[in-house]
């Protein structure tokens, strides 16, 4: 690419070319993301636990291994005992926050439980833990509710920001509408939430201008944090039968680098999560997302007996090491790569705390 990679605006036609790079100039885009990271985040990595709730779902996503009609999941729902030693834990060994996520329920049910859960962590904790939810789709009330309680972030992914993509992947019916997607994210910025988002990356029918046109959808809507990574095929879900048609999980891989190296540029400031995904394909597919511009990790702290029926997609890593000895592990594997854990940090998105939505927060907290 003759035009050096800082100049200029980043338009559709500037990002669709770097997302196809390879070699050298993967390379120089790799080393400016790395240092635009350095620059503005820093090499502190923040560690959100990640707790599967339940797979429990409403939606029949084409792509998602938990999908309402895929009859071959065994069902769960972990207690709330349990849900709290996991936070406890979390708490304990410093990881300064926690990601709540769960199948989409929308029951009043399921909106008290969460309320609880909220209460409780925060009790327990002094207040301290930060709490992030990704619970999928609900009402504006319920949001508030929740954020009155101490969630403070919210992750909500857009799974493809691309309208006539997004149909194609999710039944043609109101649980599953575009619009009320797109919605559901403005209404969590509205309410104060550190709002966080990402897309799948290498899907059947995407193309890089649909992935050019996510990393705008980002920048457009000023979102603070965002979690994005390869899809992976599940054998149990329509999607499947695309399978022959996807890119091979390695360039998957360097791909999702890209978007990752790309957004870095476009969004100095934001909270970029190194997804369990990368994992999938690569052993250390979440430290190379590091090394070139993310600065979240979100080990996963689910109770074990619960952890094999949380199968988005294939292959998903499930269990290697009990969480302290991951944690040791992950450690040790940042260390390599010169970054640290940034430990008994909520590490707050440093784009949220500059903008006018702290004060919003605030107010609905009074
Ligand atoms: N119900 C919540 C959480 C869903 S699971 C919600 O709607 O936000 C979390 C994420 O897993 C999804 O947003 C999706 O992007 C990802 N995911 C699902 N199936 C996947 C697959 N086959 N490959 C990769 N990621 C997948």
């Amino acid at each position: 690419m003759s035009e050096h990679i800082g100049q200029k605006e980043w338009t559709k036609e500037k990002l669709t070319a770097w997302l196809d790079v390879t070699g050298t100039e993967e390379e120089q885009l790799f080393r400016h993301s790395a240092a635009v990271k350095q620059e503005y985040v820093g090499n502190s990595v923040y560690l959100r636990g990640l707790i599967e709730l339940s797979n429990i779902c409403e939606k029949d996503c084409y792509y998602c291994g938990i999908r309402r009609s895929n009859c071959k999941v065994h069902r769960y729902t972990v207690s709330h005992d349990e849900v709290l030693a996991a936070v406890r834990f979390a708490y304990e060994k410093g990881f300064g926050s926690v990601t709540i996520q769960s199948g989409e329920m929308t029951s009043p049910a399921f909106i008290r439980r969460i309320d609880r859960i909220l209460r409780e962590a925060k009790k327990i904790t002094q207040g301290e833990i930060g709490i992030t939810l990704s619970c999928g789709e609900q009402t504006e009330e319920t949001y508030r509710r929740w954020f009155e309680s101490g969630a403070e972030r919210y992750l909500l992914r857009i799974e493809t920001s691309s309208e006539a993509l997004y149909r194609k992947l999710h039944p043609d019916d109101a649980k599953h509408s575009y619009a009320r997607r797109v919605e559901a994210l403005e209404a969590l910025r509205k309410t104060g939430y550190q709002t966080g988002t990402g897309v799948m990356i290498g899907l059947p029918f995407q193309t890089a201008e649909d992935l050019a046109d996510d990393l705008l959808f980002m920048k457009q809507r000023e979102i603070d944090m965002c979690g994005m990574g390869p899809y992976i095929a599940h054998a149990d879900t329509p999607l499947w039968a695309f399978r022959d048609q996807l890119l091979p999980l390695g360039a998957r891989l360097r791909l999702s680098l890209r978007m990752v190296s790309l957004l870095r540029i476009l969004m100095p400031d934001i909270n970029i999560a190194a997804t369990t995904a990368l994992q999938a394909i690569a052993t250390e597919g979440r430290e190379e997302a590091i090394r070139i511009g993310a600065n979240v990790l979100m080990p996963n702290i689910t109770p074990a007996q619960y952890r094999d029926d949380y199968l988005l997609y294939e292959n998903k890593p499930v269990f290697t090491r009990n969480d302290e000895d991951e944690l040791a592990y992950l450690a040790a594997q940042l260390q390599k790569i010169n970054h640290h854990i940034g430990y008994y940090r909520k590490g707050n998105s440093p784009h949220y705390r500059k903008s006018d939505r702290v004060q919003t927060a605030e107010h609905h907290r009074q």
